[in-house]
């Protein structure tokens, strides 16, 4: 978000470009919160995504931080990468990306936060397509999500992607947590990497999923 100086009616007014030809003006901050807001929206690490980035890590699987991924026209950094399965998870704030059950619009600067959040989900589709055509899969965890069922969603992703790969061998690993977590993929891959599940339905089988550390998960498939 780059605002731009112009003028109008003789004083200096700014602007910001949200692409596609959509300009609007420079909202002046409503209150100290705002600005708060708007200053955590910087590109840095948020919480939901620290957690999430220590769970998978935690469970052996290796992945890249912020890599740049250019597919069709588009250049993206999803917050966790794994290159050689192509899976890119997001980690969407829910006010920035649209969450359905916590987004808000604020009251002030409306003129200014209505295109903008529209761009911003407009873009994560955008996003999403350019990446599924060139044979990525794009994963979106919403921020106010269970870490814990953020992480099983991924790495079943993970597990079911990796199988995939051509020339793959199912790893034989004792204990139950690996098995839990491929059921799933006897329902189908493209089932499983289509759809998006919703909060509820991941915590009702996180439930169901063995909670407890499993040695073996330290074995997990480990991507280069
Ligand atoms: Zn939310």
């Amino acid at each position: 978000m780059t605002p731009i100086a112009g003028t109008s009616t003789g004083s200096v007014e700014r602007f910001v470009n949200l692409g596609r030809g959509r300009v609007v003006p420079y909202p002046e901050p409503s209150s100290d919160a705002a600005t708060k807001i708007g200053k955590a929206n910087r590109r840095v690490d948020t919480k939901a995504e620290v957690l999430l980035r220590s769970s998978l890590h935690r469970r052996g699987l290796r992945f890249r931080k912020d890599h740049l991924v250019r597919v069709s026209g588009v250049r993206v950094r999803p917050d966790i990468v794994f290159t050689r399965i192509k899976l890119a998870v997001f980690v969407d704030g829910c006010f920035w990306h649209g969450c359905p059950d916590h987004q808000h619009i604020p009251k002030r600067n409306r003129e200014y936060w209505v295109p903008k959040l529209l761009a911003n989900v407009e873009r994560d589709r955008r996003v999403d397509a350019a990446l599924a055509c060139a044979g990525w899969v794009a994963e979106r965890i919403w921020e106010h999500e269970e870490n814990d069922c953020a992480a099983d969603r991924v790495q079943r992703l993970v597990y079911a992607l990796t199988d995939a790969l051509p020339g793959s061998t199912p790893a034989e690993l004792p204990g139950t947590r690996r098995e839990d977590l491929l059921d799933v993929r006897h329902d189908g891959l493209g089932e499983l990497v289509g759809q998006r599940r919703t909060f509820s339905e991941e915590r009702r089988q996180a439930q169901a999923v063995e909670r407890n550390s499993d040695p073996a998960a330290q074995d997990l498939p480990v991507d280069a």
